[in-house]
């Protein structure tokens, strides 16, 4: 098993920072690599692996299907998918459910459908609204949603239409919508930014003027969605009735799978007006029923409102001893520690002493555990950070 740091970078495209390590197996929150080194897992695959490594209901679902039927086209109806779609809309505000395989591609929905809401009302109404610091994928459409120029700067030109407005700062929105706006593109808690929530009333006013405009209110819970925050979707902690969301990262725990909900105003796609070959196909969405029985039926969003809580409890406490913490922000198990040094070199001291954890923004570490995640294993995160920071 060994030689993969070589062969890898030898082979694959060099499009990541990698840390030099090789995980090879998984097993409730923990992960192992090939020299047998066990890691506390506090990034999750970047908040993907909502049931941990091994989940046995999962395994065995995912076995079955394998057996059965991996992949039909969309061409015919597909029991798993339509199973999951009935969980996601029996459990919120939506009607209809387009499934695909990432954040990126449900955003890239998300989009065209925005588009097309907005010309069906006027021909001029295709102008989408997104913010500072946000991020929203790399494919073209999500990367000129991105509000990060960092992104943008070596792909340009980007998509035209699209304007930011300054996160938390309802002056700044105003000033962008107008009668040509068919939709804003938010997240209630920006992830790859810093971890930064957004204010309730700020996204409320949102909501409001995005009603006076008739422009769609979009919410990318691609990161914050299906439990992290505690409640199914991260938008009914601020009281918001949005008329699309978009998921992807947890939905499948692990499984590549995306979706774009939206409610039966915004139902406006017709048979060729979007597509994808494996969207929603049975092996993807047998794993997001799975992940769906899991959060709804057995009861893992309190779970993860305790734990959540705990963990954010924690953070707090460890800034009150260490200086190089300068703040801590977060929802349910989505937490961020804001530092006065390079998240890396945090990073890195986890890494050494058995813990995974992941960067976010310039200066935050950010807690995206396995929603699985208990008390006694959240007491073993603070202590191998405590044991990091004071090595700083
Ligand atoms: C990760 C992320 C995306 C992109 O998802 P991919 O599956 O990598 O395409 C989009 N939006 C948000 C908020 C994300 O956190």
């Amino acid at each position: 098993m060994s030689g993969y740091v070589e062969l890898g970078q030898k082979y694959v495209m060099n499009s990541y920072n990698r840390f030099p390590i090789v995980v090879t197996y998984g097993e409730d929150v923990y992960v192992y690599d090939d020299k047998g080194k066990k890691y506390l897992d506090m990034c999750a695959g970047i908040a993907v692996n909502a049931l941990g490594y091994s989940h046995p209901a999962l395994s065995a679902a995912l076995k079955e299907q394998v057996d059965k039927l991996l992949h039909i086209s969309n061409l015919y109806y597909i029991p798993q998918q339509i199973e999951a779609a009935k969980l996601l809309v029996e459990n919120s505000l939506f009607d209809k459910v387009f499934f695909c395989n990432s954040g990126a591609e449900a955003n890239e929905a998300a989009l065209k459908l925005a588009r097309k809401y907005g010309k069906n009302i006027n021909e001029k109404k295709t102008k989408v609204i997104t913010m500072n610091h946000s991020f929203h994928g790399r494919t073209y459409g999500a990367l000129s949603a991105t509000g990060q120029t960092k992104y943008q700067k070596n792909f340009m030109p980007v998509m035209e239409g699209f304007s930011y407005a300054e996160y938390n700062n309802i002056d700044s929105f105003k000033e962008l919508i107008d009668q040509d706006t068919c939709a804003v593109l938010i997240e209630v808690i920006q992830g790859e930014g810093g971890i930064i929530p957004g204010n309730k009333e700020y996204l409320q006013e949102v909501q409001k003027i995005c009603h006076a405009y008739d422009a769609l209110l979009m919410i990318d819970e691609v990161q914050t969605g299906i439990g992290r925050t505690g409640t199914l979707f991260a938008f009914e902690n601020f009281d918001l009735q949005p008329d699309v969301i978009t998921l992807a990262k947890a939905l499948g725990s692990g499984v590549p799978i995306g979706a774009m909900l939206c409610t039966s105003k915004a139902d406006v796609f017709v048979p060729a007006d979007h597509a994808s070959t494996f969207g929603g196909n049975p092996l993807a969405t047998t794993a997001a029923k799975v992940v769906l029985e899991e959060l709804i039926q057995k009861d893992l969003l309190s779970h993860v409102k305790e734990v959540g809580a705990y963990l954010e409890g924690e953070l707090v406490k460890l800034k009150e001893s260490f200086d190089v913490i300068t703040d801590v922000r977060g929802m349910g198990l989505m937490q961020g520690i804001e530092l006065k040094v390079a998240p890396k070199e945090v990073v890195s001291k986890c890494i050494e002493k058995g813990m995974l954890v992941v960067g976010a923004g310039e200066n935050v570490v950010r807690f995206v555990p396995p929603l699985v995640i208990n008390k006694e294993q959240i007491d073993e995160c603070i202590s191998i950070l405590k044991e990091s920071l004071k090595e700083l």
